[in-house]
């Protein structure tokens, strides 16, 4: 019963003038398994404010975010089933776990400039203490997923846009999340990069049942993978629901 809930989610930032400014206002939205929801607005909508809030980056001014979480009996070593959890409520352990299983790509890439190709996608294994050898295999695997296993030992500045998103696609992916989050991750991308970017996202939440939320301002992103979607104003979500009835 839903995999994200998100309720009555406000963000409120109080500006140096004294101000007081509402970039998310009181959000509901919820989130299927194996959705590819896209959140759609102009700039300054509150988009971004709204994805830091989920990933807890931000902690917002009040509301909740619950997510299914599964239970396990650590000594049975068995699943007990799902509940909803508040991530507002996580202790760190929980809050690393969630982070762990939530992947997330952005508009520029962030990948590391000093690092080759098959050592940023290593990163978060590393983090994760995966022994090296299980290293190597999934970075393996992940170049393939993405098409770049002949780019493996190259840097950064010697790929374009396009071979860049896909490095930061399978370092997203390393740690096999449930949870994709995307930032504009098309947005710095010409229109054909842009639709094979899209063809992989597409790929990966069939293959893989992860769930994608993505934020756009782009209208062509949503109509083309996206089967739910909400637009924001002013912090406000103006209207939600399958991309079809939407546009
Ligand atoms: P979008 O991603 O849709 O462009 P944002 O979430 O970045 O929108 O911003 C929403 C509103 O919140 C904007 O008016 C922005 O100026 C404001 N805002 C975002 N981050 C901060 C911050 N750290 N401090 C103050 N205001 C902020
Ligand atoms: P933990 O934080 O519980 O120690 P790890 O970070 O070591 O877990 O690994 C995360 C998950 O990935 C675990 O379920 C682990 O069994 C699995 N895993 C570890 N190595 C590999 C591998 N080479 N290929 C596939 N799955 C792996």
């Amino acid at each position: 019963d839903g995999f994200i809930k998100i309720r009555n989610l406000v963000k409120e930032y109080k500006l140096n003038n004294g101000q007081e400014l509402l970039a998310v206002n009181d959000v509901s939205l919820d989130i299927e398994q194996g959705d590819i929801y896209g959140i759609m607005g102009l700039s300054g909508a509150g988009k971004s404010t709204l994805i830091r809030l989920l990933n807890r980056l931000e902690e917002p001014t009040s509301g909740e975010i619950l997510v299914r979480h599964e239970v396990i009996d650590k000594k049975k070593k068995k699943s007990l089933g799902y509940e909803n959890k508040n991530i507002l409520k996580f202790n760190t352990r929980l809050l690393r776990e969630y982070r762990k299983k939530t992947g997330m790509i952005f508009q520029h890439f962030n990948l590391l400039n000093s690092k080759n190709v098959a050592d940023n996608i290593a990163f978060p294994l590393q983090i994760s203490g995966w022994k090296k050898r299980d290293i190597k295999k999934r970075v393996d695997e992940l170049l393939e997923i993405v098409g770049l296993s002949d780019k493996k030992l190259n840097y950064p500045e010697q790929l374009s846009g396009g071979q860049k998103q896909r490095v930061a696609i399978a370092r997203a992916l390393a740690n096999n999340p449930q949870l994709l989050l995307s930032d504009e991750a098309t947005s710095a991308l010409d229109p054909r990069t842009t639709n094979s970017i899209l063809e992989l996202l597409k790929d990966i939440n069939k293959k893989f049942g992860i769930t994608i939320i993505l934020i756009t301002h782009q209208m062509e992103v949503i109509k083309k993978i996206c089967n739910k979607a909400a637009i924001m104003s002013d912090g406000q979500i103006i209207e939600k629901g399958e991309t079809k009835e939407i546009f």
